[in-house]
């Protein structure tokens, strides 16, 4: 039998993505499909989705959506089969989802997601004669509400809530609870609200039939009151429901046998000439040295105190003082931005960064560098990390969520057993960072190990095959028993 299941998110690739939730959102139709289930989209009608949509049917008219009258439009759009919330008077806004061109997040963001939610809902409770939904699956705090306005109605489908990033909450202010037209028995701590305000993702994690997060590893963090953000107790009591399920990756973007981003390209076997072909290339292109012997760490993140970047600055002696070379791509905080600049001119030819977000670049610092570095003081699965892995690339990770469970350290034990690939670090110092990217520069003079680790690495399944079978299995579980 098909199942049914009726995706709700604010972001999805390729139509729209500020980070992992849209390759996630993005990757799991086609992964789902031969598991038999069958996958549609809820998301916002931004001016990119719309655009993309433009063969779209009108399938439902909603006179007063939040402040002012919005549809449905269904249809196929680059391959996705996609419901968007066509709302002008919350969506029509070019650039960033969430945030206005002030760089703050907009200040009707509460109306924005309680809509989108609310539609989604009726959705799943049967407003289209001809689609009814056998599981919602719900992504972070934006799809949270879903699960409230789906709660109170005599019959509903199974419910699940993902969790990509337990940072971004969506809590806003209690006086707002009337507006969203939930009943009053709503409010309370056995519902959505949240030390007195009102809280989306809340709302989710409590009416959710199911809850998963990207990784086991930060499954079991989330749930400390160390790394819990607040929300520890109510996951801690919802233990028994939660898993955590890996992401996979795109393996048709990133596939070092046929991305057209790189100088060289390559498999397991042509690796090595190739990879020193993409390396001379990034160290053209970032102004490095041409050293051909030089270890290259490289770095592709958002500049941010979440992924460790202050770390990485402060070691940047570290790096120069092994004689190794430093590839950056990123942006973020501008003072991390400002630090790499500063970086390049007191050390030319070894630190090298382009400041910006550009995929392309970003292919090439994974194919062009020996190592990557990911010292994220938490990750619920990184992406960046499992690039590294396919394309040979060592990663130097962090020993926190996702990250500690796709890298396998080259510890004496895992290395005797030959299955390290990668080099990992904790506690999330500077410290510890010193001695990972030591050990790593060590690692790469022993040119038999570092092949031997590279090779591990490539071998990875870093597919979507096996965390598809666990999403579907976890869908069948709640099917109604006939
Ligand atoms: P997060 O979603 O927390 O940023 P992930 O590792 O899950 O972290 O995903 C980050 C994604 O964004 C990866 O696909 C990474 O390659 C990409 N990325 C981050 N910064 C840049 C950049 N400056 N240019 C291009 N791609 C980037």
């Amino acid at each position: 039998m098909t199942i049914k299941v009726l995706a709700v998110t604010s972001e999805i690739y390729p139509l729209i993505k500020t980070g992992g939730l849209a390759d996630v959102a993005g990757a799991l139709p086609a992964a789902l499909k031969p598991e038999g289930v069958e996958v549609r989209t809820v998301v916002p009608g931004y001016p990119a989705v719309m655009a993309a949509l433009s063969e779209g049917e009108t399938v439902m008219t909603i006179g007063d959506s939040f402040g002012g009258a919005a549809r449905l439009v269904a249809g196929k759009a680059k391959g996705l089969d996609i419901i968007a919330l066509d709302a002008q008077h919350l969506f029509a806004r070019p650039g960033n989802p969430y945030l206005g061109p002030d760089g703050k997040d907009w200040p009707d963001n509460w109306r924005r997601f309680a809509a989108l939610s609310r539609a989604a809902a009726d959705v799943a409770l049967g407003a289209l004669d001809s689609y009814r939904p056998d599981i919602v699956h719900a992504h972070d705090w934006q799809a949270g509400l879903t699960f409230a306005y789906t709660h109170f109605a005599p019959s509903r489908p199974g419910s699940v809530l993902t969790i990509h990033n337990l940072a971004f909450q969506g809590q806003f202010s209690p006086t707002l609870f009337p507006a969203l037209g939930l009943p009053a028995e709503a409010f309370g701590a056995d519902g959505i609200e949240y030390y007195g305000a009102i809280g989306y993702l809340k709302a989710g994690l409590y009416y959710a039939d199911r809850i998963t997060t990207v990784s086991p590893g930060y499954a079991a963090e989330i749930r400390t009151p160390e790394e819990g953000m607040g929300m520890d107790g109510l996951l801690r009591a919802r233990s028994g429901v939660m898993t955590g399920i890996l992401n996979g990756i795109d393996e048709d973007a990133w596939n070092p046998k046929t991305d057209p981003h790189l100088a060289a390209n390559y498999t397991k076997k042509t690796a090595a000439g190739a990879r020193a072909l993409n390396k001379a290339a990034i160290q053209a292109r970032l102004g490095l040295d041409p050293d051909p012997d030089a270890p290259l760490f490289g770095l592709v993140s958002r500049l941010t105190w979440q992924k460790g970047i202050d770390l990485l600055l402060a070691n940047i002696p570290t790096i120069v003082g092994q004689g190794a070379q430093l590839a950056v791509l990123g942006s973020g905080d501008p003072g991390m931005e400002h630090g790499f600049s500063v970086a390049q001119g007191i050390h030319p030819g070894r630190i090298g960064s382009w400041i910006g977000y550009d995929e392309g670049l970003a292919h090439q610092v994974l194919a062009g560098s020996d190592a990557i570095l990911v010292p994220s003081r938490f990750e619920p699965c990184g992406l960046t990390q499992l690039y590294g892995l396919r394309y040979g690339t060592l990663p130097v990770v962090a020993r926190v969520g996702g990250l500690s469970d796709t890298v396998v350290d080259a510890n004496p034990a895992a290395l005797s057993r030959g299955v390290a690939n990668g080099v990992q670090f904790a506690p999330v110092t500077y410290e510890m960072m010193k001695v990972a990217i030591e050990r790593t520069a060590a690692l790469y003079r022993q040119p038999e190990l570092w092949k031997k680790l590279q090779t591990n690495g490539m071998a990875q399944d870093v597919s979507w095959t096996d965390p598809a079978r666990r999403y579907a299995a976890l869908f069948r579980e709640l099917l109604p028993t006939a």
